[in-house]
């Protein structure tokens, strides 16, 4: 099992400080947020230690994935909630506070306060199609 010894999730997984648990399985822990953006954020975290999401093996990736909307269905009921933001946020640059990646579930309610959406952005001439086949090549994906 990989562990970074100064790493606070690393931490959390081994017991050697506390969290509030909801769901455990041999890959992931699930943890109540200590300082919930809704009541009821929880963090998705995988047991070995990987930086961020783009650090992942696909098939811890994929375990990770599968237990969202189980969680996301909890999350939502327990908070009475209507609706839920599942983020990862990978680096320091998106947010990342924690370098050892995690999924949130945050719950969402009509009157939670919390400010969304982003902002958004518009493509001018062909850049749209470029960055595009820029993704593909960088995905190994034939050309367009
Ligand atoms: P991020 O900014 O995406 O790296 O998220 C890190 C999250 O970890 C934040 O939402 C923090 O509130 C949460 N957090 C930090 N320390 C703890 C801890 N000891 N137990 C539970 N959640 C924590
Ligand atoms: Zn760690």
């Amino acid at each position: 099992m990989s562990r970074d010894p100064h790493c606070i999730f690393c931490k959390i997984v081994h017991g050697e400080i506390p969290s509030v648990r909801v769901l455990e399985t041999d890959r992931a822990i699930v943890v109540m947020d200590v300082a919930p953006v809704v009541k009821g954020h929880v963090l998705i975290i995988p047991r070995d230690h990987h930086e961020q999401v783009r650090d992942l093996p696909d098939d811890l990736a994929a375990h990770l994935g599968s237990l969202v909307p189980r969680v996301t269905r909890a999350v939502v009921a327990a908070a009475d909630a209507v609706g839920s933001n599942t983020i990862i946020n990978s680096g320091k640059v998106a947010g990342q506070t924690v370098d050892h990646c995690h999924w949130h579930v945050i719950p969402r309610l009509a009157d939670d306060g919390v400010d969304w959406p982003w902002p958004s952005q518009e493509y001018s001439g062909d850049e749209k199609s470029r960055i595009a086949s820029r993704i593909r090549r960088e995905l190994d994906v034939s050309a367009d």
